[in-house]
């Protein structure tokens, strides 16, 4: 087997300092292509930093995947893979937020599919029991708005 090829850590005073970001509510980033994430100082919490190491590590690509599917499938593997490593993040319903709010809005899945993707991806044997605790919280929450 061929040696991992190092990742680097740039740590940066604010998001503004991540190149090509407009993004405020970025807390972290990675370039697997570059085999580097971005960390920002007082900000990115140890497992936004192990997610960003995941994407590398599990071969994502630099860009948000063209597709819906994948883009779940590769949020929850960065954060298994976080969680495997840390044990964090324990609570996951902020992130299962995030990524529904970005499935209807920037992907223009609708809120049914959108929680559909997001079951299929939460309801695996590897991902822990309060993930999916947090995925019922969420389907109840989204009951009352959507229907
Ligand atoms: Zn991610």
């Amino acid at each position: 087997m061929e040696p991992r090829k190092k990742i680097t850590e740039i740590e940066v005073e604010s998001w503004r300092d991540i190149p090509g970001q407009q993004n405020s509510t970025l807390d972290a980033m990675a370039i697997p292509s570059k085999r580097r994430i971005y960390t920002i100082k007082g900000k990115t919490t140890e497992a936004e930093r192990m997610h960003e190491i995941g994407h590398i590590v599990k071969g994502h690509s630099d860009r948000e995947p063209y597709k819906a599917e994948n883009f779940v499938r590769e949020e929850i593997e960065a954060h298994l893979y976080a969680y495997q490593r840390l044990g964090k993040p324990k609570s996951i319903l902020l992130k299962l937020r995030a990524i529904f709010n970005d499935l209807t809005h920037n992907y223009r899945i609708s809120p049914p599919k959108a929680k559909a993707l997001l079951r299929r991806n939460i309801m695996q044997p590897n991902v822990p029991k309060q993930w999916k605790l947090d995925y019922y919280k969420l389907e109840k929450e989204y009951r009352k708005v959507f229907g």
